[in-house]
């Protein structure tokens, strides 16, 4: 699939759109995800244009990933975390609603997830979140 340069996250790359950031580097963003699937869901981005995982060159998803767990180890100590959930959905098949490749870390248990993408979360209460997470960073 042809990677859409006005797809969501693109937008939110370019500052074009707002999102609670919580890291940034030259290669990779995380943001908190707008519609939580348990508190402290947050997505980290390659900025590498990819739809899919199968389209991201492995040297970016090598970086992606050391940062995901970065971002993992804050989510941890900032929310007391049990255990995290990461989620990555390569598709629309596979449920994938933005098509540009993310990763979700999603403190919470695979039985407890609430449903994907449909709730919006309070916007208030996940700034405070993205602090508490953004000072361990
Ligand atoms: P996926 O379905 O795996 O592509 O996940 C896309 C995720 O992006 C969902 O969990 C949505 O809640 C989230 N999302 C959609 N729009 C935004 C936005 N503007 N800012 C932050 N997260 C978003």
């Amino acid at each position: 699939m042809a990677y859409d340069d006005q797809n969501i996250f693109a937008r939110i790359l370019r500052n074009e759109l707002p999102a609670i950031k919580v890291y940034e580097d030259d290669q990779v963003l995380a943001f908190m995800d707008i519609m939580p699937q348990a508190e402290g869901h947050t997505l980290v981005i390659p900025k590498t244009p990819a739809v899919t995982l199968l389209d991201l060159p492995p040297e970016a998803a090598a970086y992606t990933i050391q940062i995901v767990q970065k971002i993992a180890k804050a989510i941890e100590t900032a929310l007391n975390a049990k255990g995290i959930v990461l989620m990555q959905l390569s598709g629309a098949a596979a449920g994938q609603t933005v098509p540009h490749v993310h990763f979700h870390l999603i403190p919470s248990s695979v039985h407890e997830l609430g449903r994907h993408a449909v709730q919006m979360g309070d916007q208030e209460k996940i700034k405070a979140l993205a602090e508490k997470i953004k000072a361990l960073l």
